[in-house]
């Protein structure tokens, strides 16, 4: 969630020319655990080093912690495709309503061990007293409205497995990657960056979060009110924009950002998969 809203938002224009890297410098990228490492969110210190070296060590948001850092880099706004990292990410976005993204952010291993390693199948079938566990797991997020629609989700998702095959919900969370790119893409920021420093101060900048100054657009309402009618719980549209941004359906990385290019390749694989370019 925004801790600060900007009244127009930069969106819309084409985005700026995409950077060429050599085969060389793409192969080292990819030995260091950027496609690998979403499970836990969070690689050494050389992995990070490693993006931020690649790009001159501009890092759009995520300073405030190497744990937070690693979050940046190597999960949010990853296009994902694993039914699990998808789960949990779309429970975490449920969860940080109301709240800060650090205060969900530090309880991810409590939410992972309380929730079947975001396995949709075992939480889909957690009973009373089960639910009566997490109501008492004082590592977690209590709320019982949430932890109620963190299971009905996972019914939701599981029922869509069920009637339309394996990968339902994955494809179905796909079709709604926005085509556009002055839509897909969020266009913050000059080449020296200095677009965004003209409306921040320094102190600012630093703190800013990875939704700031984006609100709602056509297909995050398309897809919010998609799920809603599927029966699926929390998911109004500032929910869903969070959802979308962090696993990959928008591309909200400042364009020189150190993984903005690492997540519009990724992108490119993830559509041509789906059979969707
Ligand atoms: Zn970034």
């Amino acid at each position: 969630m925004p801790k600060r809203k900007r009244k127009g938002a930069a969106r819309g224009p084409a985005a700026e020319p995409k950077r060429q890297r050599s085969k060389k410098s793409q192969a080292s990228l990819r030995k260091d655990g950027r496609y690998t490492s979403r499970a836990n969110g969070a690689v050494g210190a050389a992995g990070v080093s490693a993006y931020r070296e690649h790009s001159g060590g501009k890092r759009c948001w995520g300073t405030s912690s190497l744990e937070m850092a690693a979050y940046h880099d190597n999960v949010w706004g990853s296009p994902e495709t694993s039914l699990e990292a998808i789960f949990e990410s779309q429970t975490l976005q449920l969860m940080q309503c109301g709240l800060t993204w650090k205060c969900v952010f530090n309880k991810r291993a409590a939410f992972r061990h309380a929730f079947a390693g975001f396995d949709p199948f075992k939480v889909a079938r957690f009973d009373a007293k089960q639910v009566e566990g997490l109501r008492e797991n004082k590592g977690i997020i209590r709320n019982k409205t949430k932890i109620n629609a963190v299971i009905e989700n996972a019914r939701r998702i599981i029922a869509m497995e069920e009637e339309t095959g394996s990968g339902s919900f994955v494809r179905f969370l796909w079709q709604y990657s926005p085509e556009s790119d002055d839509e897909r893409l969020r266009v913050r920021s000059s080449p020296s960056g200095t677009h965004m420093r003209s409306t921040f101060d320094n102190k600012q900048y630093e703190k800013r979060t990875q939704s700031d100054a984006v609100h709602p657009t056509k297909t995050v309402c398309e897809l919010s009110k998609a799920l809603k009618a599927k029966g699926f719980k929390f998911m109004g549209p500032t929910v869903v924009l969070s959802f979308m941004q962090a696993i990959g359906l928008m591309n909200h990385h400042d364009h020189d950002c150190c993984v903005f290019e690492i997540d519009e390749e990724k992108y490119r694989q993830v559509k041509a998969s789906l059979g969707s370019n």
